[in-house]
């Protein structure tokens, strides 16, 4: 009996193929070590099966029932998304950020007011990303109208956002609209979405004419 288990055990990989090919895709996650990846693994295997149909069905309906919105390119299930067509929201400001979840942070602090704009990405000569890659002309198209007196560059202060910041200001410095950056409170090198939100109410509340 037990010679035969050890053959069994030699032929067997490590763990069941889905469950190995389920790590591995937790694997591939931001954050989520090979250790994570297990934990998280079992877990939905010992979860009743309402549970992981659940996460399966919400998996695939942000990629299926999402979408960009127009005018902000905000991620969406409605088109104009909630923010733009709000008459709550002070049209005369766009804050101009790299990725949408930024707009989640600052709306977290409850204190803007005005729109939004997403670049999805951020100017990186090194990484082959130019203005053109991101949404620069969208963004300028937005400023035609005169309805904008305010743009509020929140790029990240990396060295991607930075530069990305001095290009759209060159860029709609010609427009005479008054153009500010986030304060310098937020250490150089962190992200909009994980700074916290004292520093954010900070460097929002202490923008600077850039
Ligand atoms: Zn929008």
């Amino acid at each position: 009996m037990a010679k035969e288990k050890t053959i069994i055990n030699q032929a067997l990989p490590p763990a069941a193929e889905p469950i190995h090919k389920l790590i591995q895709e937790f694997n591939k996650l931001p954050g989520i070590g090979p250790k994570s990846a297990q934990r998280l693994t079992y877990y939905l295997l010992r979860a009743p099966e309402e549970q992981t149909k659940a996460l399966a069905d919400a998996l695939l309906s942000v990629k299926q029932e999402t979408r960009l919105c127009s005018t902000c390119f905000n991620v969406t299930d409605s088109d104009p998304c909630l923010i733009c067509r709000s008459d709550q929201r002070d049209r005369s400001q766009i804050c101009i950020v790299e990725q949408p979840q930024d707009i989640l942070a600052l709306e977290h602090i409850r204190i803007y007011h005005g729109l939004y704009h997403v670049l999805h990405g951020a100017i990186s000569p090194t990484e082959g990303v130019g203005a053109d890659d991101i949404r620069t002309k969208e963004l300028m198209n937005r400023l035609q109208d005169g309805s904008v007196s305010e743009v509020i560059l929140a790029t990240n202060p990396t060295l991607e956002g930075e530069q990305t910041a001095m290009y759209l200001n060159k860029l709609i410095s010609p427009l005479g609209i008054r153009i500010t950056r986030l304060a310098r409170g937020l250490p150089f090198g962190t992200e909009l979405e994980y700074a916290d939100d004292v520093t954010l109410t900070r460097a929002i509340e202490g923008r600077q004419e850039f």
